[in-house]
């Protein structure tokens, strides 16, 4: 192997293998480091009844859209990577699979970049950061109150209700943590939530997914510059709904009455104690006015579009809670595991290079950095909704494949 390349892309999710595509239909000479396998995020890191949340025609890597007959479905973690998988194999790009990049410097005396790896030093005109977001759980740190004996894991650790003890609390209620809880539920287990303020989707509304709707509205390609929460946006919890079965709405009161035990947020652990707080109706509440404003939002559309659509009753909470509970002797009730849906942070740390903020989030312009040559790809609202899923990275990749060739003839005419 040679230990220049014009330009390296460091990860093989579906980012980093999209901008390989334009690339390599460009013609231009490059290598992508993985430190672990091709779409090892989703094999490794979902549950094993895992499904996308998003439709399959929403699955559109460049030159490489859903092709089967379940447009509308969602699909199971195996297929996901088979997806990704036989993309690689559609195109066979330039990757070394098994070598993570330690660090990346600029080079002080000319222009480029030094990368160290796990198979050695090499030196690059170009670096594209596609390694994700999602690199490190974040759990709060009273989980360090909880006894010994209470068997604790994060969500991207989760793989089965058979692997886990017989009652089990979920703490967080983002897309993971209601997806997880309801695995769980559905297994038999009892399980205890903590539901926390993150918004819930309706799954289908008026005859088509809420999905299907948004894109006619054009929601995914809404840029950040025009999300009329700007930046902020990127910092949201998803909205929570699932593709199970395929593709049902998630209302966490409906587990409520078949027996789960929801709560409010957990803000401590003390004793043998968890604490809630009281927000439990309010953190119900504020899910459902989400979804209900969706469907409002959709309501409007297709008034104003004169669509035929068939009409749906007003949605009716199914259970309220009756008592706040603020406290619960986690003994007693026999919790004997515990899994943190509490998110992820991004670490990128490794790239000794100053182009973060303050909260070590890369700054960029559609992910063109300050530093020449420094680009980044995959995250979340990187430019639209879709930046760090399946629907939009084939217009970033496609975008930033752009802007590096411009990069690269502009050098080519000057020299
Ligand atoms: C629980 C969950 C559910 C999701 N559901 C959906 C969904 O339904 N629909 C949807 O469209 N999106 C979904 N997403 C979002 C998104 O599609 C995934 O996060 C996807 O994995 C992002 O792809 P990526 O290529 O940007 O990052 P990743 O898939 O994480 O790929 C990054 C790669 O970089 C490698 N890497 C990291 N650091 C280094 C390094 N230093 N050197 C070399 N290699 C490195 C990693 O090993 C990894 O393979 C979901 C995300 C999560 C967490």
């Amino acid at each position: 192997m040679k230990n220049h390349y014009p330009i390296v892309i460091v990860g093989g999710g579906q980012a980093g293998l999209s901008l390989s595509y334009c690339l390599k239909e460009k013609g231009f000479d490059h290598i992508v480091f993985e430190k672990n396998t091709i779409g090892y995020s989703w094999r490794a890191k979902r549950w094993d009844s895992f499904c996308l949340v998003t439709p399959n025609w929403q699955c559109k890597l460049p030159g490489y859209h859903y092709f089967g007959d379940e447009p509308d479905g969602f699909m199971q973690k195996e297929q996901i990577v088979q997806y990704i998988e036989d993309y690689a194999k559609s195109f066979a790009p330039p990757i070394k699979e098994g070598v993570e990049v330690l660090s990346v410097r600029k080079l002080s005396s000319q222009g480029g970049f030094a990368l160290t790896t796990t198979i050695g030093e090499y030196t690059a005109d170009i670096v594209a950061i596609a390694s994700g977001s999602y690199h490190l759980p974040k759990i709060p740190l009273i989980s360090q109150k909880l006894d010994k004996s209470v068997v604790q894991l994060h969500s991207s650790q989760y793989k089965n209700p058979q692997s886990l003890p017989n009652t089990v609390l979920v703490v967080g209620t983002g897309q993971s943590g209601c997806q997880i809880a309801e695995d769980l539920h559905l297994a038999g287990k009892k399980v205890h939530l903590c539901v926390g303020s993150a918004p819930r989707s309706p799954r289908r509304y008026r005859g088509k997914d809420v999905v299907e709707w948004l894109d006619r509205m054009g929601y995914y390609d809404l840029s950040i510059d025009e999300h009329p929460q700007k930046d902020q946006v990127r910092a949201k919890t998803n909205h929570y709904v699932t593709g199970r079965d395929g593709g049902r709405e998630i209302d966490l009161r409906q587990f409520a009455l078949e027996g789960m035990q929801l709560y409010g947020s957990l803000h401590n652990i003390s004793d043998r104690y968890l604490h809630f707080q009281g927000n439990l109706q309010q953190n119900l509440d504020g899910a459902d006015a989400v979804a209900e404003s969706i469907k409002k939002t959709i309501d409007g559309f297709i008034d104003k579009n004169q669509i035929q659509a068939p009409i749906e009753p007003p949605y009716q909470p199914v259970w309220q809670p009756e008592t706040v509970v603020a406290q619960l002797d986690y003994h007693r009730v026999e919790i004997e595991a515990v899994i943190w849906c509490t998110g992820y942070q991004s670490d990128f740390s490794w790239i000794e290079i100053p182009v973060f903020d303050d909260k070590g989030y890369p700054t960029h312009d559609r992910g063109v950095t300050a530093q020449e040559g420094l680009y980044f790809l995959g995250l979340p609202w990187l430019y639209t909704w879709g930046s760090g899923r399946f629907s939009g990275i084939a217009r970033d990749a496609g975008y930033l494949c752009d802007r590096i060739v411009a990069s690269q003839q502009l050098l080519q005419s000057i020299t």
